[in-house]
């Protein structure tokens, strides 16, 4: 694995530039950020120290609308990362067809040692260090791992403060009752859901002969476990930061999910009204989650999870990434030599920034839609860019990834040949 997260990322680049022809010009914008952000963060803590906390905002590119992307707080944030994450985000818009460039934020905390208060002096204070940087026109945040609509509302609220005017279209994600869309929280797991549902048609395979392993069950992981259950599919294995649980019978999502939101824990138990039993399972760590001889694997916790490191430990047929960049470029070629096939986070996640999108539509029109609404546009955009990535992956005999970078970049070339390339100055 390469050192750097970016340079890793920036490969899948290389690859896909074989299968288009873009402009020289476009292709060198595409290999740097536009701008990085690094501040520092102070926060008083509850017990009156003082803390510095670093922050980060990257504005990959925004040449097809302002930059868009989540804010993570966790301890492993660093500039490498979040730079990744923003350049991921610059793909997964042009992919979808969304008007919107890549951005992405972040606070290296480990937001489970702050109290409620620290955590909403320390989301102001972010906000209060990046306020020149973000807008409804200029560079708009959004959740990702560890931040929530409470945290959406705060950040909204802040600016709002600092800008002296209401202005709800610069964070998405927030609460329904400030502005945010309703169907924004189980959009990313609900958009996963249509593109394997989408895909899992092309093979022919039917849900109930089909097995699933859901690594994270976070708010991706549980929505898309509970939806590929609810079809009839086989969740045989869930897990969370703790590890996971295995049942060779199928686990019952539901009950599962409802336990993790009031005990804050992963149980393989089956509910009736109120009344829960354990049933036979065995407790299982991430790294055998992943190595389950399952169909269908799901990482939706965190990257670099498949590496050149356990990348031979894989049996699943199938893998859709549900979490930003879970495989390495390394472990792509593995995965690709045995023929596993292979879904692409800036596809199969790219459902939360879609409607990431509708809210910020929603909020400046001020019309607000029905949540069937909101649905419908979501599988109408994920089944249409599905389907054009499949076409890419068959014409030219690629992997979906690579098909999907293809996708993206001839959208993005276009972009940013329209705004005059050397051809147009040389020759013109
Ligand atoms: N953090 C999410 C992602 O990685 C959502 C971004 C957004 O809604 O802007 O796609």
């Amino acid at each position: 694995m390469s050192d750097s997260l970016f340079a890793d990322a920036s490969k899948r680049l290389e690859r896909a530039m074989k299968y288009i022809s873009i402009s020289e010009d476009a292709l060198e914008y595409l290999k740097y950020p536009k701008s990085s952000l690094i501040v520092s963060i102070p926060v008083r803590m509850d017990n009156g120290a003082l803390r510095i906390f670093p922050g980060y905002r990257v504005r990959y590119d925004d040449t097809r609308g302002p930059g868009k992307g989540g804010v993570r707080y966790h301890p492993n944030v660093s500039l490498d990362e979040v730079t990744s994450l923003a350049f991921w985000m610059t793909f997964k818009c042009a992919v979808l067809d969304l008007p919107f460039g890549g951005a992405k934020g972040g606070v290296t905390v480990n937001p489970k040692e702050l109290s409620k208060l620290e955590l909403e002096r320390l989301t102001r204070g972010y906000i209060e260090a990046i306020a020149d940087f973000i807008g409804p026109d200029i560079d708009i945040p959004a959740p990702d791992v560890y931040t929530n609509p409470m945290v959406m509302g705060w950040m909204m609220d802040q600016y709002n403060i600092i800008k002296r005017s209401l202005n709800p279209a610069v964070v998405t994600g927030k609460p329904i009752t400030l502005g945010g869309s309703v169907g924004r929280n189980t959009a990313t797991g609900t958009g996963a859901y249509f593109t394997i549902e989408t895909l899992m048609r092309k093979f022919d395979r039917q849900p109930h002969e089909t097995t699933v392993a859901v690594q994270g069950f976070g708010n991706a992981g549980a929505v898309v476990a509970e939806l590929l259950a609810k079809t009839g599919y086989k969740v045989v294995a869930v897990s969370d930061s703790k590890g996971g649980i295995y049942a060779k019978k199928g686990l019952d999502i539901p009950s599962i999910r409802h336990y993790k939101e009031s005990n804050k824990g992963i149980q393989a138990i089956y509910c009736e009204d109120s009344v829960c039993n354990i049933v036979e399972h065995e407790i299982i760590s991430n790294e055998e989650l992943l190595a389950l001889e399952v169909d269908l694997l799901i990482p939706a916790a965190l990257e670099n999870q498949i590496t050149a490191a356990n990348v031979k430990d894989i049996k699943a047929k199938y893998i859709f990434e549900v979490a930003n960049g879970p495989i390495s470029a390394d472990a792509d070629a593995d995965l690709e030599a045995r023929g596993i096939y292979v879904v692409p986070d800036i596809l199969v996640n790219a459902g939360g920034v879609t409607v990431s999108y509708f809210e910020w539509v929603q909020n400046r029109s001020g019309l607000y839609w029905s949540v069937e609404e909101v649905n419908q546009r979501l599988q109408q955009k994920m089944i249409k860019e599905t389907e054009k990535i499949w076409q890419l992956a068959e014409e030219f005999d690629i992997p979906m990834r690579t098909a999907a970078y293809v996708h993206g970049l001839n959208r993005l070339g276009e972009a940013l040949s329209a705004k005059g390339t050397r051809d147009y100055y040389v020759n013109g």
